[in-house]
């Protein structure tokens, strides 16, 4: 036993006597700064020994081993404190460059001054590091190209366990969208938690900034977990897609994608409650494939009132429909697609109607002004002058028009003068008029005349202020609707 136990001492006095006092790069870092000048007997000293060990420096006379004893670190510190960092750059694919300093391959060159010495040196970022070298002058550089590489290593890392995992749980986050189909509320919702979860693992194991960390094991355990949970998920969705796609109102991923991009992300979450499309929701959805259903959905019912229907798709301001009446041929009408699957929408999805349909209604929910620009002019003209054919003989009539100043003039009877009206409101106000329908009469145009805000004019003052106008603008004179019942 005691023969064991001097064996072991002698390993250990063996280790600790070889063991080195001073670093191979704390020497060369030593060897090219200020401070060391000061101690001429250690420089050579130093300069001699390549390898400075415990075992070397008890050899030596009291005065050097006093200096490794008590005044060395301090020396060390102030000799690190001359350097400061220039420069760093990663090294090029396939250049080898060597640390002044420990002489190592470096990946991170930096370079380092002494002003005191004047000296310059290559060094990698770990020495940079180990002697703490002032690095202000580089910035946030370094620790930029640290970061990064940690990150590299740390995705090796990862990889080796898990393959491939961030471009999978990347690809969790659009998975549900590569469907035909809108998924059921309670499946996506788990699905969308796992992915959820796993990104924040991910950004947590990122965000490490050693190698290894403690909370590595536990992150890579509840990611595989993760995994086998969405792979569940993922088929249960495909079973769920493959069951409902193609059935009658089931909402498509194209109609949540409309309604998501106009922040509608509560209509997209009680579509996949309910399931299918239903009258309540089918209001909000303005894709124009499902306006062309609804109008094609309607059209029959709507012949029989005597309007043809059509999804007004390239009108990109005003979302519906263009209304044609057949017996007033021309006039053309805008249903927002809201107001129409509001009205009709139990038409789409068999369900009684709230107000049964007729024209009136129909009129009443429709107007001429959000007609597409191509299509309003037409069918403003015709109602307006329609609307002067029949007030011809009463106390109000239409005296003038101007369409592109979107201006009528009324005979105000009341006044006995005439008046100035917005042309389109006027429209939209009277247009039952046109189509026959319970709703406005003429002795309500004769309210709305007199209501009017604005001058009242004799018919001569209005002639001199048209004048005025067309001299002032050398606008070519409108078609007036005088002249041409005139001329005919
Ligand atoms: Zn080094």
């Amino acid at each position: 036993l005691v023969i064991a136990l001097s064996a072991v001492l002698d390993l250990i006095r063996s280790v600790v006597f070889t063991a080195l006092r001073v670093l191979r790069k704390e020497r060369a870092l030593l060897l090219k700064s200020k401070i060391i000048e000061d101690y001429p007997e250690i420089y050579e000293f130093l300069e001699l020994n390549e390898r400075v060990t415990e075992e070397l420096v008890k050899e030596q006379p009291f005065p050097v081993q006093n200096f490794f004893d008590n005044v060395y670190p301090d020396v060390r510190n102030r000799a690190k404190d001359e350097w400061y960092a220039t420069r760093v750059r990663v090294a090029a694919e396939g250049e080898i460059v060597k640390c002044s300093l420990c002489n190592r391959t470096i990946e991170n060159i930096c370079y380092i001054s002494n002003d005191l010495t004047n000296e310059h040196l290559i060094v990698g970022s770990r020495c940079v590091q180990h002697f703490r070298i002032n690095t202000d002058k580089i910035g946030a550089d370094l620790e930029r190209i640290l970061s990064g590489q940690m990150h590299v290593r740390r995705l090796n890392r990862l990889n080796t366990r898990i393959p491939g995992i961030r471009k999978t749980v990347e690809g969790w986050k659009t998975h549900q969208e590569q469907y035909p189909i809108l998924v059921e509320f309670e499946l996506a919702k788990q699905f969308d938690q796992v992915t959820n979860r796993a990104e924040q693992l991910l950004q947590d194991y990122f965000k490490k900034r050693s190698l290894r960390s403690k909370d590595d094991e536990a992150i890579i355990a509840e990611l595989q977990t993760l995994e086998k949970q969405q792979s569940a998920l993922i088929a249960q969705m495909n079973l769920y897609v493959e069951e409902r796609k193609g059935k009658k109102h089931a909402p498509t991923m194209k109609i949540a994608r409309h309604l998501k991009s106009r922040g509608l992300h509560g209509i997209v979450e009680q579509l996949q409650k309910d399931e299918a499309i239903t009258w309540p929701t089918a209001r909000y959805i303005d894709e124009p494939d499902f306006m062309q259903y609804v109008a094609s959905a309607l059209s029959k019912p709507l012949e029989v009132k005597g309007l043809s229907i059509k999804a007004d798709i390239a009108n990109n301001r005003h979302k519906g429909y263009m209304l044609e009446h057949v017996d007033t041929k021309s006039v053309q009408l805008f249903s927002s697609h809201s107001d129409l699957v509001l009205s009709l929408g139990g038409l789409i999805f068999d369900e009684p109607l709230i107000d049964p349909m007729s024209l009136s209604n129909i009129i009443s929910i429709s107007n001429i002004s959000k007609l597409s620009d191509a299509h309003r002019r037409r069918s403003a003209e015709t109602v307006v002058r329609n609307l002067a054919t029949k007030t011809r003989t009463s106390d109000v009539w239409v005296q003038d028009y101007d369409y592109s100043l979107n201006e009528v003039v009324l005979y105000d009877g009341k006044a006995k003068k005439y008046v100035k009206g917005n042309l389109l409101a006027f429209i939209d106000t009277f247009k039952g008029l046109v189509f026959g329908v319970k709703g406005k009469t003429v002795s309500d145009m004769a309210r709305y005349a007199s209501s009017l805000p604005g001058s009242r004019y004799t018919r001569k003052e209005l002639n001199e202020l048209e004048q005025t106008l067309k001299d002032f603008n050398k606008r070519p004179g409108e078609t007036r609707y005088d002249d041409e019942e005139t001329a005919s």
